[in-house]
């Protein structure tokens, strides 16, 4: 059986080692297990609560996205996507927003340091409270369940929020589901192998605390100056230092083997001076980060390539997404109106099953489209990228294939931006017309 795990980086500034650590690591490599069926997210609707800044969110989107595939991410094996690309997340986030006890929300922790914060300045409790504040938690169960997770690796402080995922599942099927569980119920997964980091300053690393060291930005010297300005206390070279109760120590540990720690270690019990500690630091992260940076450098240099890896992971993700949502609709009263009309119930029913289908072979994106049936009306040629056949679909829905095509010796070629993408006898584009008509015809 496999095992659904999910995990999600908020985009609001640029990846650091702590990220790279305690969460992009461990996913990869957990998705490289054969049982696992691994989502793997940009959180940019969560990045709108924290920060204000869209070319900040926006770059960080392409960051995040380059640093997951550049530590060695396969987009093929996983489901990679953001998550403003999945509608059905902010759809379901209201639906279960409608099931959530507002105290529920009252309880969860960033809320109620907000409350607290507030309160010791003699403020209004609620002052800077933004209702995304409030009730992320509740969108944080929607990217959860929206694809049914089983496992979502956290740090111990979102303990709380996975159990409030769950307490909103568990209201959501009693209610609505007549016997059927919508959502399975996810569990946290808190590795306690996974170190939290410390930052320059020993809180722990966090953009939140302006404390991180960058993994790719401003490149090796930018990782080296970093490292150089992280807190120390004052012993001198030749004096014996607790190798427990040093920064330097705990970062150098995350990224070493427990060999190459244990001399550290003695080093620095040794006497080891801080500035060579840092230098050693410096050296064992340069030879980690280093073959990754030019890998994520040409990433950033080609932000196409990343999108078009986006593209297809948003499909993959919404077929799931799209096929629950429909589920969840029924299940409210937000019947799709085929199935709430008396006559011409059936024919509509069998019609809204005609369905274009991407889908991609040996690198390249093609689709096809499928009648009610299930028969194949029409495969497309080829594509490099898949917003080109996303687009290619689009026009074809919308205009039909006539508008694309021209008729010559018997054959329609359709065509799109001077290329033939598919060739239909008459009869095939008739039937290829219908089933678009009546596509659209439901759509209204
Ligand atoms: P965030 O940027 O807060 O959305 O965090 C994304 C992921 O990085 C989460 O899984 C965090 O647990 C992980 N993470 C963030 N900061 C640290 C840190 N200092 N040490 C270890 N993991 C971290």
């Amino acid at each position: 059986m496999t095992t659904r795990v999910l995990t999600g980086i908020t985009t609001t500034g640029t990846p650091h080692l702590g990220n790279y650590a305690g969460a992009i690591r461990p996913a990869i490599e957990l998705s490289r297990q054969s049982d696992v069926d691994a989502f793997f997210f940009m959180a940019d609707y969560h990045a709108l609560i924290k920060c204000e800044d869209p070319e900040r969110v926006a770059r960080s989107r392409l960051e995040i996205a380059a640093t997951w595939i550049a530590a060695g991410l396969d987009p093929e094996k996983v489901t990679f996507y953001r998550q403003s690309d999945i509608p059905e997340t902010t759809e379901l986030c209201w639906m279960l927003s409608c099931v959530t006890p507002k105290g529920l929300m009252n309880r969860a922790h960033a809320y109620k340091a907000s409350v607290d914060q507030n309160t010791e300045k003699g403020e209004d409790p609620d002052d800077g409270v933004t209702m995304g504040l409030f009730s992320y938690p509740v969108l944080m169960a929607a990217d959860i369940l929206i694809f049914n997770a089983n496992k979502v690796p956290v740090g111990r402080d979102q303990i709380q929020h996975l159990e409030m995922a769950r307490d909103i599942a568990q209201r959501f099927n009693h209610l609505y589901g007549k016997g059927e569980a919508f959502f399975v119920l996810p569990e946290a997964q808190v590795d306690d192998e996974v170190a939290t980091l410390p930052g320059l300053d020993g809180r722990k690393m966090s953009k939140s605390y302006d404390n991180t060291i960058p993994l790719f930005e401003g490149g090796s010297k930018a990782l080296r100056d970093a490292i150089m300005r992280i807190v120390t206390d004052s012993r001198e070279p030749g004096v014996s230092k607790d190798p427990d109760s040093s920064h330097v120590f705990a970062l150098y540990r995350a990224f070493a083997t427990p060999d190459q720690a244990s001399a550290f270690r003695r080093s620095l019990e040794e006497g080891l001076g801080w500035g060579e500690a840092k230098t050693q630091l410096y050296e064992l992260l340069e030879s980690i980060i280093g073959p990754m940076r030019e890998k994520y450098n040409q990433l950033m240099a080609d932000p196409s390539s990343i999108e078009s890896i986006l593209q297809a992971g948003a499909l993959k993700a919404r077929k799931q997404s799209g096929d629950l949502m429909t589920r969840l609709r029924e299940a409210v009263g937000l019947r799709a109106p085929a199935s709430s009309a008396g006559d011409g119930k059936k024919d509509k029913a069998k019609i809204r099953s005609a369905r274009f289908v991407s889908f991609r072979e040996n690198g390249k994106f093609h689709f096809r489209l499928l009648s009610a049936q299930g028969e194949e009306l029409l495969l497309s040629e080829a594509f490099d990228q898949p917003k080109d056949a996303g687009q290619v679909m689009a026009a074809l829905k919308q205009q039909g294939p006539r508008a694309l095509g021209q008729f010559q010796e018997g054959i329609w070629q359709l065509t799109w931006q001077g290329q033939i993408f598919c060739r239909l006898s008459d009869e095939q584009l008739k039937a290829v017309a219908d089933v678009v008509h009546q596509l659209n015809h439901d759509a209204e």
